[in-house]
């Protein structure tokens, strides 16, 4: 594995064939500018450079998974900078979904159990875990909004400051209020529209209706869709599009 990583110090670059290998499997990523796709192989470098990737249930890591891994991960932070992910260096590769066990203790004392199936899960200041399965099909799925890199690695720019709220690192209280005020009316409106399709037999959105779980896990499923399929998203959530624009776009310093 990283043969190629091996014959320097710093940030290789990517050879030509594994790149073309991504931009052939990921038509979301091959559709960007040329001026975006060398800054993004530039960047998928460097987060191949300073990242661990470990292999779970047998996955071996080969070129091909770390770079598909590396060519998602860094497409939220392309203006932002791989600063946004210098809080963690471990991503945990598994073959196909994984059962968790969660436990829960419910208002009167009673620990409830129960198994939930995960593509992925990122942890607060903690390491990144995929699904090669899922993020081997990304290609296939950008049409339904669906990236399962791109979901976890917005939980970790949401938990920058803290537990996911859907609002990440803002510089100011004005902007975060700003911000959420935004997000709560758009996860408020969908939320009502998964409701209706779920009880009433209306018409079932668009996202994945696992945004409405919370206004984290919306802010994860809305930023999949603006990321792989923007004309669709929208169409959807116009509001959304240029709050997110005006983030992810402008390259705002941690710091800040
Ligand atoms: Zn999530």
């Amino acid at each position: 594995m990283f043969g190629w990583l091996r014959k320097r110090t710093a940030a290789p670059p990517i050879p030509d064939e594994l790149w073309m290998g991504v931009l052939e499997r990921y038509g979301f990523l091959a559709a960007r500018p040329p001026a975006q796709r060398q800054n993004l192989r530039e960047l998928a470098a460097q987060f191949l450079a300073t990242k661990e990737f470990h292999g779970a249930n047998g996955l071996v890591i080969t070129d091909k998974v770390a770079l598909a891994i590396a060519a998602q991960a860094v497409l939220p932070v392309l203006h932002l900078g791989l600063a946004w992910y210098d809080d963690f260096v471990g991503i945990v590769v598994h073959p196909d979904e994984v059962l968790a066990r969660r436990t829960v203790t419910d208002d009167s004392g009673i620990v409830h159990q129960y198994d939930e199936v995960l593509t992925g899960e990122a942890m607060e200041g903690g390491p990144v875990m995929l699904s090669w399965h899922d993020v081997d099909g990304a290609g296939a799925t950008a049409d339904e909004g669906y990236n399962v890199v791109i979901h976890e690695f917005i939980h970790k720019i949401d938990m920058r400051d803290g537990a996911p709220d859907g609002c990440p690192p803002l510089p100011s209280r004005e902007a975060r209020r700003a911000w959420l005020a935004v997000m709560q009316a758009a996860y408020e409106a969908f939320r009502e529209k998964v409701i209706i399709a779920e009880r009433f037999g209306g018409q079932a959105p668009w996202l994945d209706p696992y945004a409405a779980e919370g206004i984290d896990e919306f802010f994860a499923v809305a930023c999949e869709a603006y990321f792989v399929n923007r004309l669709r998203f929208e169409a959807e959530f116009p509001a959304l599009v240029a709050l997110f624009d005006g983030f992810f776009n402008k390259g705002l310093s941690l710091r800040a």
